[in-house]
């Protein structure tokens, strides 16, 4: 079963619920961007950011998905989408192993 299939199955409504209520609670708590001060960020979300700004809202899987990650069991960080990005392209596996 590929990606897209579980993104268009019934567990992609409650990971929106909770990307929603990360959301919320990112702009509450100014919960501050996963990709942390080591990795050259660690800022302040704006979650008023339209989704096509690069600093805008993504929640993020501590497991890709393409990495076994579980859909919606994982708690979700929020990042940038710049950053979500960058960790995906650049951060190999082993470095989140590691710690
Ligand atoms: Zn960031």
């Amino acid at each position: 079963m590929g990606t897209q299939q579980i993104r268009n199955g019934k567990g992609h409504r409650a990971y929106r619920r909770k990307q929603a209520a990360l959301k919320r609670r990112t702009a509450r708590e100014n919960l501050p961007c996963g990709w942390g001060s080591d990795y050259g960020c660690g800022e302040l979300i704006d979650t008023t950011l339209p989704h096509t700004d690069p600093m805008s809202f993504t929640a993020d899987h501590p497991t890709a998905l393409a990495n076994g990650g579980h859909l919606v069991k994982q708690d979700l960080s929020p990042f940038h989408r710049r950053c979500n990005s960058m960790k995906g392209d650049v951060a190999p596996v082993e470095i989140w192993a590691a710690t």
